[in-house]
């Protein structure tokens, strides 16, 4: 099980002692925000894995390539498509997790569930994606245990081995429900400012 410690907001001399105890697995969810602090970071600690959890823009696609080592946040066909060519001719085939709204909130990214097994296909077959596995956020008013459940099922059935899933609040619950990546900021560096 990977521990991504999320540390938007947090800046490097805060994240310099974790890096120092050891932890190699690392999350930000903007890539503007990523490129500020992760360069100087990753040239000190080459094996550190940088996960981008957030959403990604299609023009920002070349510099997540660049920076980032894993994906959580594949969610479209015109996403995937971009990622694809610009892995192809980085020649960096990141291992990439489909988001997926498994609560169906209109505001928030990810597939919708009904579109999942036909968009790993498409991963798969026409992209040539290193798709590994499902994250997903769950409503912040729902059960997450129905949530996690689900997003299980949607990867048993894709044949997908990991799922990114958990936060602070849950991801003990997360992890009984196998969850092979929680994401985790502030029970890690504290509340947000
Ligand atoms: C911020 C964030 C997290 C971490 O949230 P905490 O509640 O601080 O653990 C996890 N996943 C995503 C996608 C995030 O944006």
């Amino acid at each position: 099980m990977t521990i991504v410690a999320v540390t938007k907001t947090h800046t490097a001399e805060q994240i310099l002692p974790v890096i120092t105890a050891g932890h190699r697995h690392f999350g930000e969810n903007r890539v503007q925000e990523a490129m500020e602090k992760w360069p100087a970071l990753k040239a000190q600690t080459p094996d550190i894995h940088l996960h981008l959890i957030g959403p990604l823009q299609t023009n920002k696609v070349r510099e997540a390539v660049a920076l980032f080592d894993v994906i959580h946040t594949l969610d479209r066909p015109k996403l995937a498509e971009k990622l694809a060519a610009e892995m192809q001719s980085q020649d960096r085939h990141l291992p990439c997790f489909a988001q997926v709204n498994t609560g169906r909130e209109s505001q928030k990214a990810g597939l919708d569930p009904a579109e999942v097994d036909a968009f790993v296909r498409a991963c798969r077959e026409t992209w040539n994606l290193n798709l590994q596995g499902l994250m997903c956020i769950p409503p912040v008013d729902d059960e997450p245990a129905l949530h996690f459940a689900f997003l299980r099922e949607l990867a048993k059935r894709s044949g997908l081995a990991q799922l990114s899933m958990g936060m602070s609040d849950d991801f003990e619950m997360a992890v009984t429900f196998g969850a092979t990546h929680v994401r985790v900021g502030s029970a890690i560096f504290g509340a947000r400012g």
